[in-house]
């Protein structure tokens, strides 16, 4: 098999919890925000709204689908409230720029999040300005990771030739639509339990799991995987 460095002139990269360590506490904020968003605007208790906010994120896709499919919220105003976010918790990991600068090609984020939240979050980690590309769910018109249309729109969108591109997710369910556009699939495994993950079922659709992300790419570079 051809080396990745050799094959792959088109990175895709994730941003939550893929791009910075699953355990900032960033997170963690943003369902806290959501929570919160569900008991003010369907006037619930909090422990209803954490239970629907589970099932739309979990039949949805995000809650944001959910909350626009069955109660027609504005996602722009959505996104705002649930990104009111403490970003000075994410920091820059000086090993993964270094590796992620030395990639040739093309470097692209594709998040389920909006624009402002990856701004924000690029500006923590150092990476302002270092990707090429960044597709948010407003240019994906909403439709969130996992279903299939907005890969194939980033493919139209950004001219990406599928067998020459990479992705990485830390969400196993969200690579089966890429390995299926024809993407090579990389598992960020961030060590927790994400409920609405399926890994038993996307396994067969995973080309590389790894631990981390930086290391990962240091061997991508040295040219062993
Ligand atoms: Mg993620």
């Amino acid at each position: 098999m051809t080396n990745l460095i050799n094959k792959i002139d088109t990175w895709i990269f994730d941003l939550d919890n893929t791009l910075y360590q699953a355990d900032s506490g960033i997170f963690q904020q943003v369902h806290e925000l959501m929570g919160k968003f569900i008991e003010k605007h369907l006037k619930i208790d909090i422990n209803k709204a954490k239970e629907i906010q589970k099932k739309y994120y979990k039949l949805h896709g995000t809650t944001l689908r959910g909350m626009m499919d069955n109660h027609g919220v504005d996602p722009d105003y959505f996104l705002e409230e649930v990104h009111k976010l403490d970003y000075s918790i994410v920091g820059p990991n000086k090993l993964l720029n270094e590796q992620l600068s030395k990639l040739n090609g093309r470097k692209i984020i594709y998040t389920n999040a909006n624009m402002q939240h990856v701004l924000s979050v690029l500006k923590q980690i150092n990476l302002s300005n270092f990707f090429d590309e960044i597709f948010d769910i407003k240019m994906a018109n909403y439709i969130p990771k996992p279903e299939i249309k907005p890969y194939e729109q980033i493919i139209n969108k950004f001219n990406i030739n599928p067998s020459s591109s990479a992705m990485f997710d830390d969400i196993a369910k969200n690579l089966v639509p890429a390995k299926k556009v024809g993407f090579t699939s990389v598992w960020i495994d961030a060590g927790y339990e994400n409920f609405s993950d399926d890994i038993k079922s996307s396994t067969s659709y995973l080309d590389f799991k790894t631990s981390k992300l930086d290391s990962f790419l240091k061997d991508v570079n040295k040219g062993v995987i």
